[in-house]
């Protein structure tokens, strides 16, 4: 018999709109069921129907990644909503207020960086640690973290911005931490870059379209069990440190 804890299920954080609602899209077009994690009420069930319209097996997860009892309660949503979770996409993720010199290093607003590490850093730490006994249970676990190539010191790439650039380069630490430490373990991690996407992000600036932004975390969600861990890819490939 067919139940409902027979389909793989996703959460991604931040899917009410951009590259998470293009993520959720993705992995659901190939038949996970997506749990739809954002903050907002009216944002989240609007996303929720726009995805079910779209054929996608979607449920709503209120998910504010900075709140403890919140990522606590989130998980026990899946839980009893869906039984099991399989992929974990932590995509949600902000730049940082960059007025009045606030991301200039030389005049940088250290509640700025505090805001942008609690949610791209902390926020990731809360999620992760609040899923992972669920996703120890799947049998093909994986873990893809949003970052940018922001982040990398080798390219030293965008624009100056001391809060939010360092934050991405802390996730990237992050996932080589969490590859490590569960190396003898099914769950995969990896770190991904979208490029530079049109969305409220960039001032939908950005040369690429969301669902060109969500391709290379679809494929990390879905690596087979010999796939990589602990990288940083995009869609070239590896994207150096
Ligand atoms: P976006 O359109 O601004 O979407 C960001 C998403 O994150 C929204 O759903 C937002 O929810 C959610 N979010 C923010 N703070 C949250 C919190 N505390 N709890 C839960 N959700 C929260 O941005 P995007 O372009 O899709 O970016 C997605 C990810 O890609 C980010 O991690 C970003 O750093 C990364 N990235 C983007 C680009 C790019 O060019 N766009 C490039 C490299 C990396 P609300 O609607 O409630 O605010």
């Amino acid at each position: 018999m067919v139940g409902v804890n027979d389909t793989k299920t996703a959460l991604v954080t931040g899917a009410n709109k951009g590259i998470g609602f293009a993520i959720a899209q993705g992995l659901g077009a190939i038949g996970f069921r997506v749990a739809v994690g954002a903050r907002d009420d009216s944002r989240r069930e609007d996303a929720v129907e726009r995805l079910r319209a779209a054929g996608v097996d979607a449920f709503g997860v209120a998910l504010d990644v900075t709140s403890d009892d919140g990522v606590a309660a989130a998980a026990k949503t899946i839980e009893q909503t869906a039984g099991r979770l399989d992929v974990l996409v932590n995509n949600a993720g902000i730049s940082g207020r960059t007025d009045s010199g606030a991301q200039d290093p030389t005049t940088l607003d250290l509640d700025v960086v505090r805001a942008v590490l609690d949610t791209n850093v902390f926020g990731v730490v809360r999620v992760t640690n609040a899923m992972l006994p669920m996703l120890s249970r799947a049998s093909a676990p994986r873990i893809v973290n949003v970052s940018s190539n922001m982040g990398s010191l080798t390219l030293q790439t965008g624009p100056v911005m001391a809060a939010y650039a360092p934050s991405k380069t802390m996730l990237n630490s992050l996932t080589a931490q969490y590859a490590r430490r569960l190396a003898d373990t099914p769950v995969i991690v990896n770190a991904c870059c979208p490029g530079y996407v049109a969305s409220d992000f960039t001032g939908f600036n950005g040369i690429r379209t969301p669902e060109q932004g969500a391709a290379i975390a679809v494929h990390l969600a879905t690596l087979p069990d010999d796939g990589p861990r602990g990288g940083f890819f995009d869609d070239g490939g590896v994207v150096p440190w």
